[in-house]
């Protein structure tokens, strides 16, 4: 059986989620309580591959919210995700996805260290961070989208904002060797980080974001940012083609500009509908149907029996993993997210 460990994106939805299970009493709760709240499993899941192979899974929602970082409740942060892990396991799950920001802070505060939670032991090779096969996701999003907006790869600039990440330095390694990309921009804050990727790379411009967005066709956003930023869009090439692949998203407000085109980066739409709510309590457009690319990883490490931790640590991931969760996604019938929105 897989698993999902997810989280919302901000205290508001985390009040109108509760509201909407039936739970009155937690709508009214305030950040306090949530840093208190243990995991719970909130849905059960069916999911069928087009193979026709059926798999059985659990959503379990780890409480944690990202303001608990922007108001320095670390430790309330922390215990939230191994808390959720050692739930999952406790249940019996076999592989299981650190969604979104679990990830982060799993690696961000050396989690890999507290290995015993109460009477368990956590086993590492149950869980996976689903990242190899968000990276592939955007990176095929880079691939299909541009054409259909008349962006030739061979002559465009790909900026990644976020570019020294686990997701971002994948993204710029596939774009790197597997599309003929002109150029690079690697955008993020840490500049020793930069330049090994740079290094690396062997290309790839450094720059500040302020910089960067007006030289860039594509932006692949992929920045681990706790609140969504807003962005000069008078500033940016027409047509540009903006990949948000942050959760919560890096772009706060639509970006309404005529030319600039915003696609949901890392979402996966399976050709089959999914028996489960919990797409629906964090508004996927399809319900039913899309779902974040490091999510679809636990299902596709459960329906091919690969009972280990795929995607695991930072800035591992490479070009042959990435094609290898790739061609297992396309075989259970996942497919990138395509539909561009022009406001
Ligand atoms: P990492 O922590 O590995 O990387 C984050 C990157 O963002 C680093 O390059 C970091 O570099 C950069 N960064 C952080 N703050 C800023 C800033 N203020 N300005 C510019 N760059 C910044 O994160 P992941 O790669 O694991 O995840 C990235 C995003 O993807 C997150 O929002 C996450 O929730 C989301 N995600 C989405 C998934 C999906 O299925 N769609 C799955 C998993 C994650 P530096 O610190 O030097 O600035």
């Amino acid at each position: 059986m897989f698993g999902l460990i997810g989280h919302l994106t901000n205290l508001e939805q985390a009040q109108a989620v509760a509201r909407d299970l039936g739970y009155a009493g937690l709508a009214d709760q305030d950040l306090e309580f949530w840093c208190s709240a243990p995991p719970q499993t909130v849905d059960n899941i069916t999911v069928t591959s087009v193979t026709g192979q059926t798999i059985e899974g659990r959503y379990v929602e780890s409480c944690f919210l990202p303001e608990m970082l922007a108001n320095r409740r670390i430790k309330a942060a922390t215990r939230k995700i191994v808390n959720a892990m050692a739930h999952a396991q406790k249940i019996g799950l076999d592989i299981t996805a650190l969604g979104g920001f679990s990830s982060i802070v799993f690696e961000n505060f050396n989690l890999n260290q507290i290995q015993r939670i109460r009477n368990i032991t956590l086993d590492f090779k149950r869980f996976t961070t689903g990242n190899t096969h968000t990276a592939y996701i955007i990176c095929r999003q880079v691939e299909q989208a541009a054409p259909k907006l008349g962006i030739e790869l061979s002559k465009a600039t790909v900026a990644v904002v976020g570019a020294t990440g686990d997701i971002g330095s994948a993204v710029c390694r596939w774009l790197n060797t597997q599309t003929d990309v002109a150029d690079m921009i690697l955008v993020a804050r840490d500049r020793a980080r930069l330049q090994a990727l740079q290094e690396e790379l062997g290309r790839g411009k450094v720059m500040g974001l302020e910089d960067a967005m007006p030289q860039a066709d594509i932006v692949v956003w992929v920045a681990s940012l706790p609140k969504g930023i807003d962005i000069d869009a008078e500033s940016l090439k027409k047509p540009c083609l903006m990949i948000d692949g942050g959760y919560p998203k890096n772009l706060d407000s639509k970006v309404n500009y005529p030319g600039v085109y915003v696609l949901k980066g890392g979402i996966v739409e399976h050709s089959l509908d999914i028996d489960w709510r919990i797409m629906r309590l964090v508004n996927m457009d399809v319900p039913t149907r899309q779902m974040f690319a490091c999510f679809a990883e636990s299902m596709l490490l459960e329906f091919e029996k690969w009972y280990t931790n795929f995607s695991w640590g930072r800035n591992q991931i490479s070009v042959e993993k990435m094609q290898a969760i790739g061609d297992v996604s396309i075989k259970h019938g996942f497919k990138p997210l395509l539909s561009v929105v022009e406001n």
